[in-house]
């Protein structure tokens, strides 16, 4: 376990606001959970035969007797509350959580025993579009913490019963080879034969390159799922690869499972991983509700962010105008605001406003000022709130007057 230090504190910090501000445009719910449950939870949730349960929990029996984990991961604590609170009573739950998770597991790089995870779950939705939204949303935001080298991959675990066809072909192949596999994937072929595709024993590994694969023994439904949800995040333009080898840690799993790796990460190489999980929910008791989510190790984004995330800068104003007069104001004004300490970004399209907007938006900035024609005759300047609204109608706006531009100035300040 580690101690984050002073000096570590700020990259943590602007990590953790970045991610904020992603949950809040995508119109998340934080959602905070004790960092100790019934170890039933865990067993339960998770599964008896995954690592995670059988060898890396830190499990204690309280005064009272009660056996309690410390959580070692965020999703079943968040099924349990969802169920416990009836939340779903309100409708589907969409929310992101933060927080210490604990696995006794080998420290080294990139894996303490202590460790944070940033997370986001899509509770009671079963659309395709929401497993696209969900991927979009980590990956926008490892992308805005200025990291480019990230692939996603991305595999499909189909339905229980693909799955049960796989398990007894998989099963037969690995009994043939038995002597030829680790120790933990010998002790796993009877209980739970689908965890050795996921052996980090690299001759294990190399062995099941020949070994039978899940996506031929995918239902026709499963696959046009599969099919839609590539066609989706092709749309998103985001890429990715199918690795039909993902079977991801935990048991509770169905349908789309991902990961986001990273080359700079040696051998801790996944950044983010998550995946559809259909039954958890009412495996705890509550309703049928199928749910998405997945969770970013905190540690590993941040030494993969390194110090470049502390000099991300965003500009504070984007300038926006079209004409020749409102050119002249435009630039008048950006020097203006940049002596008043304020960053400012000018726009040089001279685009339609629209266009415009979208660069502003890309921008990051939390303010546009916007120059036309109007502005210009009327002596006046029209400031509106960006990223908070996809369309440039609707969003928050000031109208100040050319000769007031310290009162534009205060309220650039203020928020
Ligand atoms: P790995 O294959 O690296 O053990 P995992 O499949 O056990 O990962 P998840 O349970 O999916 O990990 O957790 C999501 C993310 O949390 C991981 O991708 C990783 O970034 C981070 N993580 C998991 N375990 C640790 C750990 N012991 N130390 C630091 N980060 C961790
Ligand atoms: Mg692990």
């Amino acid at each position: 376990m580690i101690d984050l230090l002073p000096a570590q504190i700020k990259g943590w910090q602007k990590v953790e606001s970045i991610a904020l501000e992603h949950f809040n445009r995508a119109g998340l719910q934080e959602i905070r959970t004790p960092i100790i449950e019934q170890t039933e939870l865990f067993s339960r949730g998770i599964g008896e035969n995954t690592d995670v349960v059988g060898k890396e929990m830190y499990n204690f029996d309280d005064r009272g007797g009660r056996s309690c984990t410390l959580r070692p991961e965020g999703t079943a604590s968040v099924a349990r509350s969802i169920v416990q609170h009836g939340l779903l009573n309100n409708g589907p739950q969409r929310l992101w959580y933060r927080g210490p998770m604990f696995r006794y597991e080998r420290p080294q790089a990139g894996r303490q025993r202590q460790f944070h995870q940033i997370g986001v779950e899509f509770v009671g939705i079963a659309s395709v579009m929401s497993d696209a939204e969900v991927i979009s949303i980590a990956w926008d935001f490892l992308k805005d913490i200025g990291l480019n080298d990230l692939t996603l991959e991305l595999n499909t675990l189909g339905s229980n019963e693909d799955r049960n066809g796989f398990k007894k072909d998989l099963k037969d192949w690995l009994n043939k080879r038995f002597d030829m596999l680790d120790e933990d994937s010998q002790k796993r072929i009877d209980v739970n034969p689908l965890r050795i595709l996921d052996s980090k024993n690299n001759s294990t590994k190399e062995l099941l390159c020949e070994a039978p694969s899940l996506s031929d023994f995918l239902s026709k439904e499963s696959k046009t799922r599969f099919d839609y949800l590539r066609k989706l995040l092709d749309n998103l333009k985001i890429p990715y690869k199918i690795n039909s080898k993902l079977v991801r840690g935990l048991d509770y799993y169905s349908d789309t499972a991902f990961e986001i790796t990273s080359e700079h990460l040696g051998s801790q190489a996944t950044v983010c991983g998550g995946g559809r999980y259909d039954g958890l929910i009412s495996e705890l008791g509550g309703p049928k509700a199928p749910s998405i989510g997945w969770a970013i190790g905190m540690e590993r984004l941040i030494m993969l962010a390194g110090d470049k995330i502390l000099n991300l800068k965003y500009p504070d104003v984007y300038v926006i105008h079209r004409g020749e007069k409102a050119e002249q104001l435009a630039l008048n004004i950006t020097c203006q605001l940049r002596s008043a300490n304020l960053a400012v970004e000018l726009d040089y399209s001279g685009s339609s406003f629209s266009k415009q907007f979208k660069r502003a938006d890309k921008s990051r900035a939390k303010w546009a000022i916007v120059i036309g024609e109007d502005e210009v005759s009327r002596d006046q300047l029209l400031m509106k709130k960006l990223r908070d609204n996809e369309n440039s109608e609707g969003r928050e706006e000031y109208i100040f007057s050319r000769n007031d531009i310290d009162q534009l100035i205060r309220k650039l300040n203020d928020k």
